[in-house]
Parts: C-alpha cells; sequence; structure tokens
C-alpha cells in the first residue's frame, strides 16, 4: 500500500498475511446471507468470495512516522510461535521483518510499540526467538498497552497458559520481564501527538488510537470492527469479540460519532487498501477506502 499522510505524519503497512478467508456464519454469527447479498456490488472480489460464504481479512501491522518518531502500531502473530491450538498462526515463517526493514526501519529505531489489545494477532513481533528466548524484538522501544488490558488478563491467562494460545507468555511477558512494558491510563497521551480511548468489548481493556497532526485525524482502530460489513451492520459482533453486546455497542458509537467526518480510519483486518472514511448511507453507514 502506499504511504498515507495525517497531518505531517506518514503511514504505511507492513502484511504480515494478505488474504485469510473466513467463513461469514462462522465470524459474525449474527450476519444474515440475504443482507450480505445486497451488498455484493461492493465486496466481490475484494472483500468476500463469489459464493458470498467467505469474507476476506489481512493481518498488517501501521507504521508511524512523524517528527524523527517512529511507532508501530499492532505487530500480528509473529514468527515461529507456538499456536497449537490455531493451525493458521502456528509456527509462520513470514518476512514481516524485512518488509519493515524495506521501509527504512530498522528494529533498533523504532521507538514506540502501541497494541490495541492482547489477542496473539495483535503483540506477535513484540518478540523474536533468539537462542531458544523470547526476547523484545524493538530493543529500544517502549511499549505502551492498556493497563486494564494487562490485568484483565494477566489474573486469567496467566494461570492458564493455552486461554491466549500461548501469545502472553511469549509475546508480552518478555516485554514487561525486559522493562521495556509501559501500562497506562486507557486515555493516555503519547508526544501530543497519538491518545488511547477506551474501546471496551471486544477485549475489556481494548482501545482505539488517535493520531492528530495540523488538524489531520486518524484512528487505528484494532478489532473494533473486523470487516467492512459491520460498519453497514455494527451490530455483528465478530466471533472473536469477548463481550458481543458490549462490542456491538461500541462498534455502533464509534460508526455514529465518526461518520461524515475527515477521520481517516485505519482498522487492523480490513483488506487492502485498508484505510478509509465512514460515510453516511440511508439510515445507516457505508466505508468508503481510500484507494
Ligand atoms: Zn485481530
Amino acid at each position: 500500500m502506499r504511504p498515507l499522510s495525517i497531518g505531517a505524519a506518514r503511514i504505511d503497512t507492513v502484511l504480515e498475511i494478505e488474504t485469510i478467508p473466513m467463513p461469514f456464519a462462522q465470524f459474525l454469527p449474527d450476519s444474515v446471507p440475504e443482507l450480505i447479498a445486497s451488498e455484493r456490488q461492493w465486496l466481490v472480489p475484494r472483500y468476500a468470495d463469489a459464493a458470498l460464504r467467505q469474507g476476506f481479512l489481512t493481518f498488517h501491522t501501521y507504521v508511524i512516522r512523524h517528527a524523527g518518531r517512529t511507532i508501530l502500531v499492532d505487530t500480528c502473530m509473529g514468527n515461529d510461535k507456538d499456536r497449537g491450538g490455531h493451525p493458521i498462526f502456528h509456527g509462520l515463517r513470514t518476512n514481516w521483518l524485512g518488509e519493515l526493514d524495506a521501509l527504512g526501519v530498522h528494529p533498533d529505531a523504532v521507538d514506540y510499540v502501541m497494541c490495541t489489545h492482547m489477542h496473539g494477532d495483535h503483540v506477535g513481533w513484540n518478540t523474536r526467538l533468539a537462542n531458544g528466548r523470547w526476547v523484545p524484538t524493538f530493543p529500544n522501544a517502549r511499549y505502551v498497552f492498556a493497563r486494564r488490558e494487562f490485568e484483565a488478563r494477566e489474573s486469567a491467562w496467566r494461570a492458564d497458559n493455552s486461554a491466549s494460545y500461548g501469545s502472553f507468555t511469549d509475546s508480552v511477558l518478555p516485554v514487561v520481564e525486559s522493562g521495556q512494558a509501559d501500562l497506562v491510563a486507557s486515555d493516555h497521551e503519547i508526544e501530543g501527538l497519538l491518545q488511547l480511548e477506551a474501546a471496551p468489548g471486544h477485549t475489556p481493556g481494548n482501545v482505539v488510537i488517535h493520531l492528530r497532526s495540523q488538524h489531520a485525524h486518524g484512528i487505528f482502530s484494532g478489532d473494533t470492527i473486523h470487516h467492512p460489513l459491520q460498519v453497514k451492520y455494527p451490530e455483528w459482533s465478530s466471533a472473536f469479540c469477548e463481550d458481543p453486546a458490549a462490542s456491538a455497542a461500541c462498534r455502533r458509537r464509534f460508526v455514529e460519532t465518526h461518520s461524515d467526518t475527515a477521520t481517516l480510519i485505519l482498522p487492523a483486518h480490513f483488506p487492502l487498501p485498508t484505510a478509509g472514511h465512514i460515510r453516511s448511507d440511508g439510515d445507516r453507514w457505508r466505508y468508503a477506502f481510500v484507494d
């Protein structure tokens, strides 16, 4: 994807997996086939298969560069992770680090790593395997996590490693133990550029991340919305949402708040080109991709 600008900030995307097809009936269990069929014109072929049974998701990281700072938002699955219960994500060997390097970003030069929440596909590249140990991939970075998310995860996931498919142990705790984690309030601000906002529902401490520069505004929306169909139907929570009702309420507020504004939305799993605007469409909304 070509770089985007939000004010003086440059935004690039590092792809880990370009397309994973997932049956709508499985990942959007409340979705209605007849309503999906009426969206065929824009869904096929980019965002769904021709039979409209499967939606497409991507896995990517956003790279923000601004005023000499380099910031990553959500770090995908990572390489070499043991995800025995999750065959798609198990033992990946992708060129994610090479793609980051191709953008001119060396791991030493990353200043902040931000994770919207702690599901395994958002924390994976926080660490890499070195001599049989998980070490921070970005040795000079501060890793920013919402304290609420960490505390909710810690109590459950330290006791049962399988609950996070191992990601808490191999991709979050090593960063905490290295002293590089900042556990922050859910409205934490970074250098006048970025600010968290609580968006609970998908996970207990889920956040979206606002970027403001020179009167321009963008939002890294993480998994608050998984697929562009949910802009039209925010009541369809994903199967990955831990509190589907809260997630639906949060998503609806998000769509209403940012509809017909200049705010650029940067979701975690929309197929390329990923970024876009929310527009009102009759009594609902649609997603207008920035091509
Ligand atoms: Zn995700």
